[in-house]
């Protein structure tokens, strides 16, 4: 049953009863499903709001904050980095809503943000470092968001 319409059912299931203080009690109960399932929905939409804009549009400010003079190259190399979500690709099932990407997929792992953090070090590996650890920060602060909705 689609969330938003759970009240309109314990409202309709409500009339059936004559009983004044039972549709009261039915009612008060839909009015506080209805606004606590309002709330996580609005929660959800906002984590993929943030989480998308992490993803798309944090590196383009990243990029014009730091690497001003070739920012819109810079920003581009950071959304390539968003490949490393092939590793998804290897997991079974493929896309899981309720999993936590960092530590689980092998370019999601920690030994593997080691990596990318050793990255910075290097000139022209920079930007790419910037990007990946950009995405992993991206990633984790969306298990953070998943635990605190769980
Ligand atoms: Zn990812």
């Amino acid at each position: 049953m689609p969330l938003d319409l759970f009240p309109f059912w314990i409202l309709r299931r409500s009339n059936r009863y004559p009983g004044k203080l039972m549709t009261m009690s039915f009612l008060n109960l839909s009015a506080a499903i209805y606004s606590i399932s309002t709330a996580v929905f609005l929660l959800s939409l906002t984590q993929t709001v943030v989480h998308y804009s992490l993803h798309f549009l944090f590196p383009g400010l990243v990029a014009w904050l730091f690497f001003r003079r070739q920012w819109k190259r810079a920003w581009l190399i950071m959304l390539t980095t968003m490949l490393v979500d092939m590793d998804h690709l290897l997991a079974t099932p493929l896309f899981d809503p309720e999993r936590c990407s960092i530590g689980f997929h092998p370019l999601h792992s920690y030994p593997a943000i080691a990596v990318y953090t050793i990255l910075l070090l290097i000139p022209r590996l920079r930007i790419v470092a910037v990007g990946l650890l950009l995405h992993m920060l991206t990633d984790f602060q969306d298990c953070c968001w998943m635990n605190w909705l769980k």
